[in-house]
């Protein structure tokens, strides 16, 4: 039996929807710690994916995320519980702390796994490499902790979790020095769904000519409930922020629906969305080979393909 924590991050005071993965993988056999306070509500949900008690640990200059703060404090509260393993989600935060704690206790990391399972208390995981071209089998060896971050969306949400006590207390914690911090963050202008965290993305590229173009993903995203990504040529050309891209040296995303609208299928972008679950296609050239990977392909003009399918998404969600 080991002794596990997850990390998680919130998002206007709502844990992210990975630490709920990974409990739910986890079956009611982990610990959760959070940075600051947490509403009960989320420390219900989290009692509800399976927590056993919820740590939220509570310091000076622990209100924002820097690498140095995050990383001295909770070190020091993995020793005080002896934890064998940390998990965390793989987002931008935890892409950045979780092998830098690992570097702390000198321990293996498994990055960005898609799998993993516990059998006897012993991960074993299954993480993409070389650009999602293979699949690795991965385990940790050598001293504990050892440390796990997970592919947002990549596990699902469990059907039917084991819930866990939940029993929530606070936790002293020390940043200790921090050369580097945090002074504001400035949030992107949309409201939606982050990519890594989106259910369904539809994704513009080259094809989309210009920025004013994306109001065609932009309409049938509202309708769907998406949020709307893009290439790195359409980023590069300036029809969409940097924000938006989705590949290799843009976000890594795992969504239930994946629509590619006027995109080749480079390597470097399927690398970031390889692993949807359903991907859908639409492309003037029948020899894309975006349609290689495609679940559904429509050969066709996206401008004409589009409108019509969110005319039709309308009547069947009755909007
Ligand atoms: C180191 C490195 C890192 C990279 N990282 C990334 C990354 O993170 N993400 C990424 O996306 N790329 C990345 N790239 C770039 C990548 O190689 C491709 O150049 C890029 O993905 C192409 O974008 P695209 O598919 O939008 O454009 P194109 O390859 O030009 O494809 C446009 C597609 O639109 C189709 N089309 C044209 N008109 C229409 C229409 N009206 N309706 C429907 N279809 C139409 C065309 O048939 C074509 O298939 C990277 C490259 C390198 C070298």
């Amino acid at each position: 039996m080991s002794n596990v924590l997850v990390f998680t991050e919130t998002n206007d005071g709502k844990v992210k929807p990975v630490t709920l993965e990974i409990l739910g993988k986890l079956a009611g056999k982990a610990d959760v710690a959070v940075m600051g306070d947490l509403a009960a509500d989320q420390v219900e949900l989290l009692a509800k994916y399976g927590a056993q008690a919820v740590h939220k640990l509570k310091g000076a200059n622990l209100d924002k995320y820097s690498p140095e703060g995050y990383s001295n404090a909770l070190s020091a509260f993995i020793k005080s519980k002896s934890y064998d393993y940390v998990f965390a989600g793989a987002t931008s935060t935890g892409k950045d702390l979780i092998p830098r704690l690992a570097a702390v206790f000198g321990a293996g990391c498994a990055s960005d796994c898609t799998n993993f399972t516990m059998d006897g208390g012993t991960f074993a995981g299954t993480r993409p490499l070389f650009a999602g071209k293979c699949l690795a089998k991965v385990e940790l060896t050598g001293p504990k902790p050892h440390f796990v971050t997970v592919r947002p969306n990549a596990l699902g949400m469990p059907q039917t979790p084991t819930a866990g006590a939940g029993a929530a207390a606070d936790v002293a914690a020390d940043a200790g020095q921090i050369r580097a911090a945090i002074k504001e963050i400035i949030k992107a202008a949309s409201a939606k769904v982050d990519l890594t965290e989106a259910n369904i993305i539809i994704s513009g590229g080259r094809a989309m000519k210009n920025a004013e173009n994306f109001k065609v993903l932009n309409e049938m995203a509202d309708v769907i409930g998406a949020t709307v990504g893009a290439s790195r040529a359409a980023v590069d050309s300036g029809f969409a922020a940097h924000s938006m891209q989705v590949g290799q040296t843009g976000k890594t995303v795992s969504p239930s629906l994946y629509i590619a609208c006027g995109i080749s299928g480079a390597i470097q972008h399927l690398a970031g969305m390889r692993t949807s679950k359903v991907i859908v296609a639409i492309n003037t050239d029948p020899d894309a080979p975006i349609f290689t990977k495609a679940d559904y392909g429509i050969v066709g003009d996206l401008f004409t393909i589009v409108p019509i399918m969110t005319q039709e998404f309308k009547k069947l969600l009755g909007k």
